[in-house]
């Protein structure tokens, strides 16, 4: 029998095997896909479809590879995994190659978990954690998380094109900033209070290190990095800050834990206006909600003027949600339903919440951006 939980004292961390990332590593997927496959199901992003699958068929071909390839565009849920899951095991796959934005990716790890087999990841946008870790963002058909399970590996490889990736709209990486900055003050929290990582133990020290890097890269180089997109190059600004947002930032949520900031998103998803946005947007928003919390002054004022100067959401009134009494007490009770929540200090509760979304409103709403 294969143990189900982690011995007592023990603690996990996991990543992939191989991270690859660089203008034109799209080309290299089939490399990588080659050393032990030999069939492919690649599952391509409609949105992209057409500019990236000669190219990805080219490599894998040329890596000797089958492929059963399928665009994709549904919502993550179970039945869409499953329909997919057994069209593609019709011709015996060995691996999955998914290749597009956070949809695309979940639904491949949810096929690479249906058949067990492992999945290379190829993001086509840096909008959030996603890519690197065993986690899967599950839906209803309304678009709830309902569910995160996880696969058993983390992706056998994650290939991070970032030619492709600067030339994606701006709103995305903005979006994998405001995701990648929480990770340090959430890693911190969640140490702090003695909580859990993603494989339920309590993290290892190198998440902590991860996170605390990643927030002073994007500090440093977040508003060269969205100014270089759609260059002719890409700066070695946008190089670091797609490494943040898409490897320190999946590593240090999986092995560090959550907190506040993306407790909160269970709240914003649930409300007309804020729902529609992007999951870094309420991220962003979430974890000026969790320096409230903490009393953190003065990184309250530095992530608020950080966030000022990219543009990105600081208050309900940003996010086009309401802020009346029944909507703040709507949305903590909803951010008090994850897990995660428990993993602030003070202990947080619905009224905690609710008054530091108060706060969050009065101070930036006041104050010019
Ligand atoms: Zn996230």
């Amino acid at each position: 029998m294969v143990p189900t939980t982690a011995p007592p004292g023990a603690r996990i961390y996991s990543s992939p095997l191989r991270y690859v990332q660089g203008p034109g590593a799209l080309d290299q997927v089939g490399r990588f896909a080659a050393l032990g496959h030999s069939r492919a199901a690649l599952l391509l992003d409609s949105f992209i479809a057409d500019e990236i699958e000669p190219r990805l068929v080219r490599s894998l071909e040329a890596g000797g590879l089958v492929i059963d390839c399928r665009r994709v565009s549904d919502e993550v849920t179970a039945g869409n995994i499953a329909d997919l899951a057994a069209e593609f095991a019709v011709g015996r796959p060995d691996l999955v190659v998914a290749a597009g934005g956070g949809k695309t990716l979940d639904l491949g790890k949810g096929v690479s978990a249906a058949l067990s087999i492992p999945i290379i990841t190829v993001p086509t946008i840096a909008s959030n954690d996603g890519p690197t870790s065993r986690v899967i963002a599950q839906y209803d058909d309304e678009h709830r998380l309902i569910a995160t399970p996880t696969m058993s590996f983390n992706p056998e490889a994650v290939i991070v094109d970032t030619a492709l990736i600067s030339g994606a709209p701006r709103r995305f990486l903005l979006s994998g900033i405001g995701d990648a900055l929480a990770k340090t003050f959430e890693a911190g929290a969640t140490a702090r209070a003695g909580g859990l990582n993603s494989h339920s133990t309590a993290p290892l020290s190198l998440p902590l290190a991860i996170a605390a890097h990643c927030y002073s890269v994007l500090l440093r180089d977040s508003a060269s990095a969205l100014r270089d997109l759609g260059g002719p190059t890409v700066s070695a600004e946008l190089e670091n800050v797609i490494e943040a947002v898409v490897l320190m930032s999946g590593l240090a949520f999986e092995n560090g834990g959550l907190s506040l900031a993306h407790a909160m998103t269970r709240g914003l998803m649930a409300e007309s206006g804020s729902s529609s946005h992007l999951h870094g947007f309420q991220v962003a928003y979430g974890l000026l909600v969790q320096l409230t919390h903490e009393g953190d002054e003065a990184e309250f004022e530095r992530v608020s003027r950080f966030f000022d100067a990219v543009e990105l959401p600081r208050t309900l009134h940003d996010l086009g949600a309401a802020s009346d009494d029944d909507t703040l007490r709507r949305m903590a009770t909803a951010a008090m339903s994850a897990p995660h929540a428990r993993h602030s200090t003070p202990t947080a509760s619905v009224d905690s919440l609710i008054g530091a979304m108060e706060s969050v409103e009065s101070t930036l709403e006041e104050r010019p951006a």
